[in-house]
């Protein structure tokens, strides 16, 4: 069976899983069916790299293994954030993690320390994890943008653009089965999307090999008070089941 045959039968099993999430008990043959698997040929011509940024990826070369990588990031002046940054954040995890979660970008203790989530929005990540049985320790754990934007700004879109071959090709060498978008800046990134974080999380997208879920950034978790941040607690809650039943498969 070949990749491209997998990748449409597994958007079709997600999409299916999703519409039975729903309710829905019976796909009458219509033209939003048909749309969909015009979807998913059309997509195939996106597939060979993992992520939607692959243009900037195919900049490094395949050969590039992440020490290599690192030391190429912590060189890089392609935007002005490595100006004001203490250290770069390339991430942490094992290299061949089965799960690598992609975080927005460093926060102020992040760049003090060089690591991924280690701030308090780290904490409640950690916790998250471990909530469903997923150790931080089998994670590899990254961001979109390698630098911290002063103040804790959402980056740019040069930002990104400038810095996504790096997480691409980090996404290449790792080639997990899963990834976990935390928030909408690497939910939008990883995915090409403009759509909002709200009709994004709750299934599985398909990206290259990769099965992505995307679930609300633990930094607005903390910002969110009262009933809503209950209620945003309970759905990321619902969002990491969903993840940690398949990856489950893969331990
Ligand atoms: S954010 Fe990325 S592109 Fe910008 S300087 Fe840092 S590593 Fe380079």
């Amino acid at each position: 069976m070949t990749k491209e045959i997998v990748h449409i039968m597994n958007n079709i099993s997600s999409w299916l899983r999703y519409q039975k999430q729903l309710g829905v008990e019976i796909i009458p043959k219509g033209p939003e069916l048909s749309a969909f698997l015009n979807h998913c040929v059309k997509d195939e011509t996106s597939l060979q790299g993992l992520t939607a940024t692959r243009e900037y990826g195919d900049e490094i070369p395949i050969t590039t293994g992440l020490d290599e990588l690192r030391k190429m990031i912590e060189n890089c002046n392609r935007c002005e954030l490595h100006k004001s940054r203490q250290n770069i954040v390339f991430g942490e995890g094992p290299e061949d993690a089965r799960l690598v979660l992609v975080g927005e970008a460093p926060g102020r203790e992040e760049d003090i320390q060089g690591r991924p989530f280690v701030g308090p929005s780290g904490e409640l990540l950690t916790d998250m994890l471990n909530a469903v049985n997923i150790s931080r320790k089998d994670v590899f754990i990254t961001s979109v943008i390698k630098c911290r934007p002063p103040h804790n700004r959402t980056p740019g879109h040069e930002e990104i653009a400038a810095c996504s071959s790096f997480l691409s090709h980090q996404l290449r060498l790792i080639d997990p089965p899963f990834i976990l978008a935390l928030g909408l800046v690497a939910a939008q990134t990883l995915l090409k999307e403009k759509a909002p974080l709200k009709s994004l999380r709750g299934r599985f997208h398909q990206l290259g090999n990769a099965r992505v879920m995307v679930i609300y950034h633990p930094a607005y978790l903390l910002r969110s008070k009262g009933s809503w941040q209950r209620e945003l607690k309970r759905v990321a809650w619902h969002d990491l089941q969903i993840l940690e039943k398949e990856y489950a498969k893969y331990r």
